[in-house]
């Protein structure tokens, strides 16, 4: 086990917005075994194998990017079902290494990646972020998590054992089973589609997806293993039903009016928007990453309300969480987020929804988000302060310097 001493640290604390300067922060293993300050003694019997100067720089807790498809590296969603498992798992590993070096040691996974995935990961095997996932995207035929074109009458969306970012279940006994079958492999959550969305070939934005009774047999089987179940939502209308239905979180929520967060907070639930990649996909600049016209236009469609979605988020006290959802090529630009919420919200607020909110939402407060005793050692140290300069963080390349994850300094 290697022990790390950070020395004349600047350590971020994203609960209050504040920098406590002078800080040596203690990593023995996988934990934050002291975060001393300068006259402070440093417990019995530590000694660092490894030490480094942060003079200048901050230190932050990692990043936490609650909505990514670690399976998504083609624009067409529907590709990874197609392909041996294997090569899609090299293709996952390849969009983990840059996450991690992107400063985001932990991801939620919402379609995609699975107990394989994680193990390797866990294991040592594989270096990535630390995984939170959910097994493929539950949608009903035509639905948001259906990749299949008008034409295409193939089922190989219907396996249970190839890794695929969506599944296609109708039905209660149906939506049971593949509920169930994700809580056997591990999930930590389960997603429903329950509208329509950019990335799928057949439905429209405005569509509602599932009946009441397959999505209440979801949160019942989930509620059953004590996980909870989130669902992709952008309509007043799909958003509401499914939080009066007990969904406890919802992801995107584009077109959320005032009464919608009105529901919000009413169920306490959280809101993953996803801002970044709808400006992506809605500029000219999306037609050079192979994006099908018909994303482009449906996310022109929505484009506007993104921004206007996170003041009415803000104004209620909506508990908001980062999130990404970049897909393909476009994952170069995930780090764009930090900026594009910037224009609505403040630095600390971005960093809280990155961090301590979004620790909350996985049920990891008491250790993830921060950077305190006791914590998982996962600690970046910025080139910029984040806190005068949200924005700086969109260069990834920049602004993140070293990267500890899991108590190893992956990136220098
Ligand atoms: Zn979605
Ligand atoms: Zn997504």
């Amino acid at each position: 086990m290697t022990s790390i001493e950070i020395v004349r640290a600047t350590v971020l604390d994203p609960i209050v917005g504040e920098l406590a300067p002078d800080r040596t922060v203690l990593i023995d293993g996988d934990r934050i075994v002291a975060v001393l300050g300068p006259d402070d003694a440093p417990p019995a019997g530590f000694t660092a194998t490894n030490q480094i100067d942060a003079a200048g720089r901050v230190v932050s807790p990692g990043f936490i990017d609650a909505h990514v498809h670690l399976l998504g590296y083609e624009s067409d969603l529907g590709v990874p079902g197609k392909e041996s498992p294997l090569y899609v798992a090299a293709r996952a590993a390849d969009l983990m290494t840059a996450m991690l070096r992107r400063g985001f040691t932990t991801v939620r996974d919402v379609g995609g990646a699975d107990h394989g995935l994680v193990r390797a990961v866990e294991e040592g095997y594989l270096l990535g972020p630390r995984i939170f996932h959910g097994g493929p995207a539950l949608s009903q035929t035509g639905g948001h998590g259906d990749f299949r074109s008008g034409g295409e009458v193939c089922a190989h969306q219907m396996s249970t054992v190839l890794p695929t970012i969506g599944l296609v279940c109708d039905g209660v006994p149906a939506v049971r089973q593949a509920v169930r079958n994700e809580i056997r492999r591990g999930a930590r959550h389960i997603k429903l589609m329950l509208g329509g969305g950019i990335a799928s070939p057949t439905d429209r934005i405005d569509s509602s997806q599932f009946s009441d009774e397959e999505i209440r047999a979801a949160v019942e089987e989930a509620d059953n293993a004590n996980i909870y179940v989130t669902g992709h939502a952008y309509t007043p209308r799909s958003i509401a039903r499914a939080l009066a239905l007990g969904v406890r979180c919802i992801e995107h929520g584009t077109l959320m009016d005032d009464e919608t967060a009105r529901i919000f907070v009413k169920h306490n639930a959280f809101l993953v928007p996803t801002l970044a990649i709808g400006a992506l996909l809605a500029s000219e600049e999306s037609t050079q990453f192979g994006v099908p016209e018909e994303s482009r236009r449906k996310a022109s469609q929505i484009r506007a309300a993104g921004t206007e979605m996170l003041r009415i988020a803000r104004a209620h006290g909506v508990q908001t969480v980062f999130g990404t959802d970049f897909i393909g090529p476009m994952h170069q630009f995930q780090s764009r987020e930090f900026a594009i919420r910037a224009e609505v919200l403040s630095a600390l607020e971005i960093l809280q929804s990155a961090t301590v909110t979004a620790a909350k939402l996985l049920g990891q407060e008491e250790q993830l988000g921060r950077v305190a005793n006791g914590y998982l050692a996962d600690v970046l140290i910025l080139n910029v302060d984040p806190l005068s300069d949200i924005s700086a963080l969109a260069e990834p390349e920049r602004a993140i310097g070293t990267v500890i994850s899991r108590g190893c300094v992956v990136q220098r």
